[in-house]
């Protein structure tokens, strides 16, 4: 009876944890932002802003967040 108990008891821990675990990392969400993050990203040498690099302009190898601020950069 005792061990019965103690059994249902481990299956309620168990489950609340596998809840809380679901409760504070929601699937697909943080890995779609890791996604993301793991992009590369490049810093402007004008400004410093960082930019991912699909959208960064590239001047004398260089990486600058817009041709505006490489052509500010160049001047
Ligand atoms: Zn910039």
């Amino acid at each position: 009876m005792f061990l019965m108990r103690l059994i249902v008891l481990l299956i309620i821990v168990a489950v609340l944890m596998w809840l809380l675990k679901r409760l504070f990392s929601p699937g697909p969400e943080p890995e779609r932002l890791e996604a993301k993050n793991s992009e590369n990203m490049r810093q402007c040498k004008y400004c410093g802003v960082h930019v991912p690099e699909s959208s960064i302009v590239i001047r004398d190898e260089e990486t600058y967040c817009s041709a505006e601020h490489a052509e500010l950069d160049r001047s």
